[in-house]
């Protein structure tokens, strides 16, 4: 009997074998030293910094990378101490480059001064694709619906664990985001999203289930390749910095 399942093991890695052997074959060999090597990047000295193939989309110096979305004018948030700030009531602001799947890393920092409470409590979002919002909110000791919390999928998926820091301290982002990809209207691969807040994985590989909504369920509706990245005013003066992207 055991010598029957040993020989079913070993038929059964034989064949992985064999399929793994025939797939390389279809395009390179083994160690092969005609396969083209990825190209070399410089990164930067210090881990969050963008390396030499990003988009600066935001250094602290100026936003010419963004326009409002009222009406693709000049974005009217605060520009200060290397920071924007949200300034209520001036809308949303996006880049003026549009971007398909992607690596962005993003710096944001709530209020200092706690103000509301849930959902108005340093609320603002990173929306990839102008679509799919990965939520930003004050989330340290601030009781909220769980997919409606910082790094959440907003109205779909809460993160695998709240990692925040306390109001008014900078927090990171760091997102792979790949874009669905639609035939017609029919969505025939779903956005897939990957989050580290602070340096700890809360989204791992999410599918996303469509355009994120406010008490509504998601779906997608047939979209560009590539589109704006936006940033969501919610009212609440939160901050960033240090934004930069990598399109993949
Ligand atoms: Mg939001």
């Amino acid at each position: 009997m055991k010598s029957a399942i040993k020989r079913t093991l070993l038929f059964t890695v034989i064949i992985a074998v064999m399929g793994c052997a025939t797939q390389e074959k279809a395009r390179w060999s083994v160690h092969d030293k005609n396969r083209p090597t990825p190209p070399v990047i410089t990164p930067a000295a210090v881990s969050g910094v963008a390396p030499s193939d990003a988009i600066v989309l935001f250094d602290g110096s100026n936003l010419s990378a963004w326009e409002s979305t009222k009406d693709g004018s000049g974005v009217r948030w605060k520009l200060e101490n290397g920071y924007m700030q949200v300034v209520a009531k001036t809308g949303n602001i996006r880049t003026r480059q549009a971007f398909g799947s992607c690596q962005i890393h993003l710096e944001w920092a709530t209020p200092e001064v706690v103000k509301g409470t849930s959902q108005k409590r340093g609320n603002s979002g990173i929306f990839l694709m102008g679509q799919y919002e990965l939520q930003i909110l004050d989330s340290y000791e601030n009781q909220t619906y769980a997919d409606g919390q910082a790094a959440a999928i907003y109205g779909q998926n809460p993160p695998l664990v709240n990692v925040c820091r306390g109001p008014g301290q900078w927090q990171t982002y760091d997102i792979i985001f790949h874009a669905p990809v639609f035939d017609g209207d029919k969505v025939i691969k779903p956005a897939t999203i990957t989050v580290f807040q602070n340096g700890v994985l809360v989204q791992d590989h999410c599918e996303i289930k469509g355009t994120t909504f406010h008490k509504a369920l998601a779906h997608y509706e047939p979209h560009a390749d590539k589109l704006p990245l936006m940033l969501q005013e919610h009212g609440n003066p939160i901050r960033f910095r240090n934004i930069w992207i990598r399109p993949l």
